[in-house]
């Protein structure tokens, strides 16, 4: 029992430990190579939330009983703890170590049965191997572990070797996150707006408002960068909070009762706190709901479904609006553009650079318009930097643009609108 996990039956960390020590040893004694494997659930905790415990329970036992079957001589898998497994693996050439990973891969994605319902789970791998990338347990754990972590960031590798520079981008991500909650604490955050203008008046249509940051001891650096370290640190939060915040206050001084258009994270979206708090900042700033837009992205609907979909309609529900970010990016547009009623596509500046040129990018573009059109949901096309691209949009029948051609992310200068107006 002391060696062994209760609910899967497999060794646990104790176990673990002993088996690795004793494998490095082998190892080094026989001149063989070891790999070193951190498995991690995907969505484990969505499973748990929908389903019950004892749903998660269940895929934790039916996962280790596929992993169990697939196991070679001298191969090992144990759970850590939570939805963490952990394998050892001795091996002398690369392609017995791919055969293994594959083993792995196929025992840990796929469905479980629960009741009447499948359970869809899947799992990131992460490898160290020793001697190269570390000659001790907690080394090649830990290398194990930075490469587990490279494959849940990314979503088309579930397998991530562990490579020399790891451990140094992950200790300069720490030195971003701790300079991000030293800026929420010091006001270090201001923020810019960039217009978006109606393709056939010229006349503006809203605002985007986009976090800046100028790092101390760096310089600028862009919200693409520090967001996401933002969302791992958990500092997003608190910076979004403070987006909302300043942009309404702001936006409710405005000389003109423009729209703003503020970005949500993905994590924030998973949290039902986001209801109240909108609710909250429009009270306090007297902004009307018509002025408000959340941009959320596709990827941030994917991550939780089911409730970024309640939340997204309790927001709607303030009469806020709800456009829909990067469009075209993702990979289930389709589906996510049918469970829920977006006011607004915004379709990725990375279709731009091509449409003058590239009758492909062009036809895309022509889709997602009649899509939108169908679909009754206003267009916005990202990116527009000349007046050639400006010009394919009108002909194209694309309602709104935005990009450098039209106005760059800064400062408003109400006097300047107003000579011009
Ligand atoms: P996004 O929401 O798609 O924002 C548009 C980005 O495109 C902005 O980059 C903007 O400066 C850039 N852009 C605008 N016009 C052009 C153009 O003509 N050409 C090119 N090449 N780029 C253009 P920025 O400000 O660096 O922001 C990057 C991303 O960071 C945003 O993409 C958004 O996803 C995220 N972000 C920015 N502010 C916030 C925020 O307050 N909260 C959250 N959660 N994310 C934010
Ligand atoms: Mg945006
Ligand atoms: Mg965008």
């Amino acid at each position: 029992m002391a060696h062994h996990d209760a609910l899967t039956g497999l060794p646990n960390r104790a176990r673990f430990d002993l088996a690795l020590d004793n494998a490095l040893e082998a190892a080094l004694a026989s001149g063989e190579k070891l790999a070193v494997v951190a498995i991690d659930l995907d969505r484990f905790k969505d499973i748990n939330d929908s389903f019950g415990h004892a749903a998660g329970d269940q895929v934790l036992r039916g996962l280790a009983d596929r992993i169990n079957g697939t196991l070679k001589d001298g191969e090992l898998v144990a759970r850590l703890g939570g939805d963490e497994f952990a394998a050892v693996k001795p091996f002398t050439t690369m392609a017995s170590l791919r055969d293994f990973l594959d083993r792995l891969e196929q025992a840990v994605n796929g469905r479980i049965t629960f009741g009447d319902s499948m359970l869809l789970v899947g799992g990131s791998v992460g490898v160290a191997i020793f001697p190269e990338d570390g000659r001790d347990r907690s080394k090649l754990l830990n290398n194990a572990d930075l490469a587990l972590y490279r494959a849940k960031a990314e979503i088309d590798q579930r397998i991530c070797y562990y490579e020399q520079g790891m451990d140094e981008a992950a200790r300069e991500r720490r030195a971003v996150a701790k300079d991000l909650w030293t800026a929420l604490e010091t006001g270090g955050f201001h923020l810019a707006y960039q217009v978006q203008k109606s393709v056939t008046t010229g006349e503006t249509t809203g605002y985007e408002v986009l976090l800046r940051w100028n790092r101390p001891g760096h310089g600028a650096m862009s919200p693409a960068d520090f967001i996401p370290i933002a969302e791992e640190c958990g500092a997003i939060s608190a910076i979004g909070a403070w987006v909302l915040s300043t942009a309404c206050h702001e936006a409710a001084s405005w000389p003109e009762p423009h729209k703003i258009a503020v970005n949500v994270s993905g994590l924030q979206l998973a949290q039902l706190e986001l209801v109240d708090m909108v609710k909250h900042v429009l009270d306090q700033t007297g902004l009307a709901p018509e002025r408000l837009e959340l941009e959320v992205t596709e990827t941030a609907i994917i991550a939780d479904r089911k409730r970024a979909l309640v939340v997204l309609n309790d927001i709607k529900a303030l009469g806020v609006s709800i456009a829909i970010d990067d469009f075209g990016t993702g990979y289930s547009s389709l589906d996510t553009l049918r469970s829920f009623p977006f006011d607004k596509i915004k379709l990725d500046r990375s279709f731009m650079p091509e449409v003058e040129h590239d009758e492909q990018a062009k036809a895309i573009i022509r889709a997602i318009l009649a899509l939108g059109k169908s679909l009754s949901v206003p267009v916005l096309a990202e990116g527009v930097e000349t007046p050639a691209q400006l010009d394919v949009l009108r002909a194209e029948g694309c309602t709104e643009a935005q990009g450098f051609l039209l106005g760059r992310p800064g400062s408003i200068d109400w006097s300047a609108l107003k000579l011009s107006a």
